[in-house]
This record gives C-alpha cells, structure tokens and sequence, in this order.
C-alpha cells in the first residue's frame, strides 16, 4: 500500500481530504477532490468568527481551485450551518480557504489576480476557463484590498484551528 498522499497540497484549516476523482483521459482534465469537515475541530460562524456547533449540515458546493497539473481542479465541499452563541444565530460555516459567497479559492483568486498584471482580462478568463465578468471581479477585488492593506497573501487563510 503507497504512502503517497495529496492532502498536503490542500492545507486548508478545519477540513482534510477524503478522496478524489481524477479524469485525466477527457479532453479538459479534471480532478474532484472532497473535503470533510475535521470533526475535532468546532466551525466557526462567518459573520463574526466565533466558534459554535453544527446546526446543520447543508448543501455541498463545488470551489474552484488551482489546477493540479493539466486538471482542473474542483473542492467538494460540505456547507455546514452553525449556531453562533455570539450572534445568537444559525450563520454559514466559515472557510479558511474561500469566501463563503465565491465559488472560487483564495489563492486561485490571487493566481488569477497576479495573471491580471500581464495579461488582459479576456485573456486571463480564456487561459482559467473562467467568466471574464468573474476575472474583471476578482481582478477589482483585489487591487481595492492591496490599497487598503499594502499586500495580499493566500497563506493567511490558514488560520489556526478553533478547537476548543
Ligand atoms: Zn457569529
């Protein structure tokens, strides 16, 4: 049986990867990865950070993510509900690795927004497979946060653990 393991390619705060589905014989490659929720770890409301408990567990979502080799890589995700005792409140789960509106990661995100230095939106939308209205927002998104904070940098979405 192989050691070899994937997971250290997907360090994303509170959920580990539990399997993947490759098709790389397609002729667009694509890689399903499913993210569980770490059970020891108590979610954390969206809103305002706190830690609660599962209310419930909702949809699953797909978030785009970066490409792992030529495939295009897709996080199934659990969108978990959580009664936040600070907002007294059921709230979206919090992820650490996506904003919970966006159906793409941070650091995809930043890839495409460092793409948009050199290149034009379209191109950058034709090169990601992606929307150019979706590229021309993360592109805006992003040069508004570099105003306002001076840098961008998607290893500060591995925030700690809230376990607790
Ligand atoms: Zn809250």
């Amino acid at each position: 049986m192989s050691n070899l393991s994937i997971a250290v390619y997907f360090p994303f705060a509170r959920f580990n990867v539990v399997s993947q589905n490759a098709h790389l014989d397609l002729k667009h490659p694509g890689t399903q990865i499913r993210l569980e929720p770490d059970r020891r770890c108590r979610p954390v409301c969206r809103d305002c950070g706190a830690a609660g408990r599962v209310h419930a567990w909702g949809r699953r979502r797909f978030i785009r993510d970066l490409n792992v080799g030529p495939a295009m890589t897709l996080l199934d995700v659990a969108q978990r509900r959580v009664w936040c005792p600070a907002c007294c409140a059921a709230k979206v789960e919090r992820l650490s690795f996506a904003d919970v509106s966006q159906r793409i990661t941070h650091r995809f995100a930043q890839y495409i927004y460092a793409l948009c230095k050199v290149m034009t939106v379209q191109d950058v939308a034709r090169h990601v497979e992606l929307d150019p209205k979706t590229v021309k927002r993360v592109e805006s998104k992003h040069s508004a946060k570099r105003t306002t904070t001076g840098c961008v940098c998607w290893r500060s979405t591995r925030s700690r653990c809230a376990r607790g």
